[in-house]
């Protein structure tokens, strides 16, 4: 997998809080043990934590270019760099496929984090096509705060029918596939445990 000179495409995909961005981070520093030359590029649309780090929920980061555009990633890949980490992959635009082809043809390994699906559980584009793209495709899990469970979709808390509303916390939570209601923004979020599934609210 990191044979170096073989190009390659891996994808980290799942809901919000699942930890691509972790997993994201992992590879990319254990590349940087490796002594790879790495270079980590984010589309400026998504300002939650910073405009020049990737950020986990946990608080992990690491440095990062934020370009507004797939042909800013080509334009700015160093050729020296071995190793490119993408976050945040569905915010790019339809060109990050042939841009992280281009790049796994020149010998690198490209490493891509991104939500699979969108609010409604649709699959976010570009994704579907660079998971076809990839040579690996890793699906990570959150945990459904309803339930428990491993959860696999993201339910957005706000009333909104746009598909990019950006944020984290409070804006969205992860859900299992039992507990997703696509299209209902439940704005009080949920309680952790189904015995409280009732929606009442204590503090004892
Ligand atoms: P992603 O990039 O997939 O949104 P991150 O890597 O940024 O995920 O964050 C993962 C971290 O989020 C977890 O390690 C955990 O600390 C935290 N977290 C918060 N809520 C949840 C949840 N419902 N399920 C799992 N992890 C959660
Ligand atoms: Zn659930």
């Amino acid at each position: 997998m990191n044979n170096p000179g073989i190009g390659s495409i891996e994808v980290i995909c799942g809901s919000m809080f699942s930890g691509k961005s972790e997993e994201l981070i992992r590879r990319l520093t254990r590349a940087q043990i490796a002594r790879r030359r790495i270079q980590v590029f984010k589309p400026k649309i998504d300002d939650r934590y910073s405009e020049v780090e990737v950020v986990s929920h946990g608080g992990l980061r690491l440095l990062a270019i934020a370009v507004a555009s797939s042909a800013d990633v080509l334009e700015r890949t160093d050729a020296r760099t071995e190793v490119v980490g993408l976050d945040e992959v569905q915010f790019f635009d339809a060109g990050i496929v042939d841009v992280a082809s281009r790049l796994a043809d020149l010998g690198k390994r490209v490493i891509a984090a991104g939500l699979d699906q969108d609010y409604l559980g649709r699959p976010f584009e570009p994704m579907p096509a660079l998971m076809a793209a990839a040579e690996e495709v890793m699906k990570t899990r959150a945990i459904c705060v309803r339930c428990g469970q491993p959860a696999s979709r993201t339910q957005r808390l706000v009333e909104s029918t746009e598909r990019v509303v950006v944020g984290a916390a409070g804006l969205y939570e992860a859900r299992c596939r039992r507990c997703f209601e696509p299209g209902v923004a439940s704005a009080a979020g949920s309680l952790p445990f189904p015995e409280d599934a009732d929606g009442s609210r204590s503090n004892s």
